[in-house]
């Protein structure tokens, strides 16, 4: 079964075909096996992990620093002879330092290491050696810790010194030099072989991986080392797409689409009935996905819409399409509390139209006929009648769906809410409920397309770049928490006017660390605080019977204030909450904060979102100003890839991606785009 998200690891590695880097390592110049053993925890094996070994940075060893120059604070090379070492102890031998002064005739430096006494054996007096470090005090000039290789009598000086030298990433027993040294021999009898994996005019002015390689390791200019990455790094995001497009190809050459266009009939009285009519944008997207429903090969798609940017009513329609033409639906949330309120939000939309709606989650289900009975009795919102027998049913459920023996008959769709929350193997299992089911996969998380051809580049994307008009105004606030006082009485007269709020902590209970508020020690004083208004208390610990019967009271404004965790961060929609106040919002990433902050600003009325925040640093502080300055999902986005990463926006391992050696998603964003259109190219030629 395909899937964007398949466990089978996406392959990255380059083939560079010669079949003599595939040779094992340890079967070439005295690798034993203890070098074997300290080569496999670097996962080098072959020829080829050998030479694609990045180097984690360079050093320039033609122009080294002199130790008289040398600058507090700043990283630098510098190289002279031992003219003094020995070891001090002290509180009874317990601690020690070991010390070695060098000289390079201009000035002398104190080079110190704490409780590492077996230092001592690799160095003597006299022994020449780089040192590199941050120097912490300069008088006396001092480096704590610094990297250090000393320099050998008869060195061959064309590899490790007078030269631009790699320093690689180590393991315990393996030196720089060995390593090195190892390298340069491997790119003497092995570099030839080294092939162009495309044909070299797709890419016009770029270095030949074979140079590439040679220059990753040994560069003449500090340039050469980032062209070399890029170079790699350019044939794995290749290699990628090329995956990519050939999956896709698997699908549409193994696959036929279950025709689930629909016939309008529920479709129509769901749209007169709903409240409001869709924007231009839902409009559009819905046509994209009933082309995709009705087309011949089935639906990838990818729903990006920024909070509160109405994706529901999209899913709730294309749901529709699906059962009118008789296939079933599943829909999946990642939290009980949102998979309980789809619950509510569709049974109140689909029951009146007859159609069987069903929940699953850990510690609900609804999917026996006993209980499909029970469902039906019980009178809807609208007071409608009991379901007609025959129509296919839409299940929603959290991952126990997925991991239940549950089993959907005619499964037409399946739709997955708030998709970055799951993991890869949970889309993967749900999607094998059925036989190649349409897929709907829908994000508040915008993230930069370049990106999204990488991450989601076997999904076609739909956008929805509008909200829902008619909405208030968010306003956002960054405050300290001397502030606090302040901030609750504003919160009280919003309160007194009708409204209500959330406030959010980071975590359940007091942490060890520092003085992080936590949700159950505030609860007691909030209450007085808010007094006579309501607070209720949500978060992750709680029984699911708990969780739900609060969120009822809230919804039903019988609580006003609902004090939680970031486990309203997803798709909660309650749409009379305008206040949204987040302590120690420091602790939360930025696309975090803008997925709380889509809690509110839902309904007709003005939101306030306040971010309590202890910021010590310019930089702390500039990262939460993005936030007031911008309601924009997308620029957050792009604020959080850049501070943080492509893993801290996606989570970690939801991505699917391989790890990569080379790219860098954060700074590759052109190389992405370059890949994309030389896999087309190569594909191309390959049909063609
Ligand atoms: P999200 O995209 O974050 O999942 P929701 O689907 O929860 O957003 O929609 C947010 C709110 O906006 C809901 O209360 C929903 O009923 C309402 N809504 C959705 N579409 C429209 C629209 N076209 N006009 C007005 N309100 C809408
Ligand atoms: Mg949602």
């Amino acid at each position: 079964m395909f899937a964007p998200w398949q466990s089978i690891p996406y392959n990255n590695r380059v083939s560079i075909a010669s079949p003599s880097l595939s040779l094992r390592l340890h079967d070439l110049w005295g690798v034993g096996s203890e070098r074997k053993t300290q080569l496999e925890k670097l996962e080098l094996k072959t020829v080829e992990d050998l030479l694609l070994h990045r180097p984690r940075r360079y050093e320039d060893r033609r122009h080294t620093r002199q130790i008289r120059d040398l600058e507090l604070g700043e990283a630098t090379t510098v190289r002279g002879q031992i003219v003094a070492l020995g070891i001090k102890r002290f509180r009874k031998g317990i601690k020690s330092i070991f010390e070695f002064i060098i000289d390079d005739g201009t000035a002398r430096l104190h080079c110190r290491w704490w409780n590492m006494p077996y230092m001592e054996r690799y160095f003597n007096q006299g022994d020449e050696v780089f040192v590199y470090g941050k120097p912490n005090s300069i008088k006396p000039r001092l480096i704590d810790h610094p990297e250090t290789e000393v320099i050998e009598p008869g060195e061959d000086s064309s590899i490790h010194i007078n030269r631009i030298v790699p320093i690689y990433p180590l393991t315990e027993g393996l030196s720089q030099r060995w390593l090195r040294g190892f390298a340069w021999r491997a790119l003497a009898q092995f570099g030839e072989k080294i092939e162009e994996p495309w044909p070299r005019d797709l890419l016009p002015g770029w270095l030949a991986r074979a140079e590439a390689v040679r220059l990753l390791h040994f560069p003449e200019q500090i340039d050469q080392a980032e062209k070399a990455r890029k170079r790699l790094a350019l044939d794995e995001l290749i290699s990628l797409q090329l995956e990519i497009q050939r999956r896709r190809k698997t699908l549409q050459d193994s696959s036929s689409a279950l025709p689930c266009g629909g016939d309008n009939r529920f479709i129509k009285p769901f749209l007169e009935q709903l409240g409001f009519r869709l924007t231009a944008a839902q409009t559009r997207v819905l046509r994209e996905i009933r082309q995709d429903l009705s087309g011949a090969f089935p639906m990838r798609r990818l729903l990006q819409g920024d909070v509160g940017s109405g994706k529901t009513a999209v899913a709730a329609a294309s749901a529709l399409m699906v059962i009118e033409s008789g296939f079933a639906v599943t829909l999946m949330a990642p939290t009980e509390i949102l998979a309980e309120q789809h619950f509510q939000t569709f049974s109140r939309w689909f029951q009146p139209l007859g159609i069987p709606v069903e929940i699953q989650t850990g510690s609900r289900k609804t999917s026996k006929d006993s209980d499909r009975a029970l469902l039906a009795n019980q009178p809807d919102l609208l007071g409608k009648p009991v379901p007609a027998l025959g129509l296919p049913p839409l299940f929603i459920g959290t991952h126990a769906l997925v991991e239940s023996a549950f089993e959907v008959e005619k499964l037409g769709l399946v739709i997955i809410d708030e998709q970055h929350k799951f993991g890869v193997s949970q889309r993967e299992k749900l999607v094998r409920k059925g036989r190649y089911p349409h897929v709907l996969v829908m994000t508040a998380t915008p993230i930069p397309r370049t990106l999204g051809l990488t991450l989601y580049g076997d999904l076609d994307i739909s956008v929805i770049d509008e909200l829902p008009k008619q909405r208030g105004v968010i306003k956002t606030f960054l405050r300290t928490s001397d502030k606090l006082p302040k901030v609750w009485e504003f919160i009280r007269q919003k309160l007194a006017e009708g409204r209500q709020a959330y406030v959010v902590y980071p975590r359940v209970e007091e942490g060890g660390t520092g003085n992080l508020k936590a949700v159950t020690k505030e609860y007691e004083r909030l209450q007085q605080l808010m007094a006579p208004h309501k607070v209720g208390l949500l978060h992750g610990r709680l029984k699911p019977g708990e969780k739900e019967a609060t969120m009822t009271l809230f919804r039903q404004n019988q609580i006003q204030v609902l004090l939680a965790t970031s486990i309203i961060e997803v798709g909660v929609d309650v749409p009379n909450s305008t206040i949204m106040l987040i302590e120690n919002a420091e602790q939360f990433g930025l696309a975090q904060l803008h997925q709380l902050r889509g809690r509110i600003g839902r309904g007709a009325h003005d939101s306030y979102c306040i971010l309590v925040a202890e910021v010590k640093t310019p930089e702390a502080q500039q990262r939460l100003k993005v936030l007031e300055d911008t309601t924009d999902g997308f620029r957050i986005a792009e604020e959080d890839l850049q501070l943080r990463g492509p893993g801290e926006l996606l989570g970690t391992e939801q991505s699917g991606l391989p790890p990569f050696r080379f790219a860098d998603l954060r700074r590759d964003l052109g190389l992405i785009e370059l890949a994309r259109n030389t896999a087309r190219k190569l594909s191309a030629a390959k049909a063609g």
